[in-house]
């Protein structure tokens, strides 16, 4: 073990990213101060607890890294030394055994928060660390730092601190997206915060809305062509909401249709409704007599009803909804106009942020030797499935790691 005594070290941001961090420094002997804004550490961290805390995901590991997008190679190998399997590994360390749910994300086996983060914090705690809460960060100059305090502004020293200050979606748990100020300031170069999984703006017909605001879609094949040409197409379910859509499937390209988007908005991604029915059953079924039986009953037998009648609704006209030809080609290929998307404070996650040409490969600023910068505040992002958490802890670990031979190498 590294002879740290004389080391002041802090890590500023107490959500996952900062504490694994702080896990991994307090672990090789370093007493750490571990500094939030907010009253408590890891509030996002309890918010995904609310949807189950889906850590991580079981899925083959070279597709598992494929989903950092153009980040994958620069997040390489701090995901080879904090994998999934490391991931469920500390889990359980910890106290929490995981299971593998059917879609392959991984969950504690309460799927809740709240106990994993109190144990994680008490075992940081156990080391001898000291947790400043409601200590904002507003400025730094050499190794000072300055935080704004309820009782005013408090400056303290450091040798060498981690940054885990978070992106800007959520903003009420903490992570506000201010720090790009502090580092711009600094010249260092930062890409432009923009929401990612987030929803979708679709202008819904009045009654539409009203009736199908919260309705899930569920087994639909969306298919849209990316800005690069390249065709997505993948089973899986939505959601209708009042502005548009949102959901799993939505969020698995979140980052294609905001690219779209932003090259020439409107974009329109294609829905197969009747993703398990040819076009010519469709064809055939909407041909057979439909007798005395009003339009609804006819489809209802079917099994045309609900959102996916009430869809066809929104785009063909009511002489139209009597063409089995048309109508079955717009269930196969129902075209859903996507407007715009939904700003960044209701996103899961955050795109862009502290371009990785800042930092070396262990996450330290090269302009800023000892100071390090993990989790969402970088650019990279990643949909939902266990990639964000897995994401922003393997970068936690890895400049815990970096500084930790950084000051090894400052003492021979
Ligand atoms: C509703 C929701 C559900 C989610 N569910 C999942 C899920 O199931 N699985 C998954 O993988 N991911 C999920 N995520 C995403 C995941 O929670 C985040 O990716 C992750 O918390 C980011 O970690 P982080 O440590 O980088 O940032 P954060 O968790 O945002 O932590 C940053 C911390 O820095 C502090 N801070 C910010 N600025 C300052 C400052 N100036 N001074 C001092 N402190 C500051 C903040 O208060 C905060 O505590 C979810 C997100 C949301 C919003």
């Amino acid at each position: 073990m590294v002879d740290t005594a004389s080391y002041k070290v802090a890590v500023i941001g107490a959500g996952p990213a900062g504490l694994m961090a702080a896990q991994v420094l307090t672990e090789a002997g370093l007493k750490i101060t571990l500094f939030d804004a907010k009253p408590s550490a890891g509030r996002k961290f309890l918010q995904a607890g609310k949807g189950g805390l889906n850590l991580t995901h079981a899925e083959d590991f070279t597709l598992f890294t494929s989903r950092y997008f153009e980040a994958e190679s620069f997040l390489r190998p701090a995901l080879d030394n904090f994998s999934p399997d490391t991931m469920r590994l500390w889990a359980k360390e910890l106290g929490f055994e995981t299971f593998v749910g059917s879609s392959g994300k991984v969950y504690p086996l309460d799927k809740k928060a709240a106990p994993l983060l109190r144990t994680w914090i008490h075992k940081i705690k156990a080391n001898k660390s000291e947790f400043k809460m409601k200590h904002r960060l507003i400025a730094f100059e050499d190794d000072t730092w300055q935080f704004e305090t309820p009782e005013g502004i408090k400056k303290y020293t450091f040798d060498a601190v981690v940054l885990a200050l978070g992106g800007a979606s959520w903003p009420q748990l903490g992570a506000t997206g201010a720090w790009t100020k502090i580092l711009l300031e600094k010249g260092l170069q930062i890409n432009p915060l923009k929401p990612a999984n987030m929803g979708f703006n679709v202008k819904w017909s009045p009654i539409f809305r009203e009736k199908f605001a919260g309705t899930p879609l569920k087994n639909v094949t969306l298919s849209f062509t990316d800005t690069h040409g390249t065709l997505h197409s993948q089973l899986g379910e939505l959601l209708i909401s009042d502005y548009g859509v949102q959901g799993s499937l939505i969020y698995t390209y979140s980052k294609f249709l905001r690219e779209n988007i932003e090259k020439k908005a409107p974009t329109t991604l294609y829905l197969d409704l009747f993703a398990h029915k040819s076009e010519q059953k469709l064809v055939a079924q909407l041909s057979a007599q439909q007798g005395k039986q009003s339009l609804s009953a006819f489809w209802k037998r079917m099994g045309l009803s609900g959102v996916r009648a009430s869809l066809l609704r929104e785009v063909l006209s009511k002489e139209s909804l009597k063409n089995p030809e048309l109508v079955a080609q717009k269930l196969k290929n129902f075209p859903l106009k996507l407007d715009s998307y939904r700003p960044i404070e209701e996103a899961i996650s955050t795109a862009g942020g502290l371009a990785f040409d800042n930092l070396d490969e262990n996450l330290m600023l090269k302009k800023f030797p000892g100071l390090f910068c993990v989790g969402e505040m970088l650019d990279w992002e990643a949909p939902t499935g266990g990639y964000l958490l897995t994401g922003v802890m393997a970068q936690g670990k890895q400049a815990a790691e970096g500084l930790l031979k950084f000051i090894h190498k400052k003492k021979i």
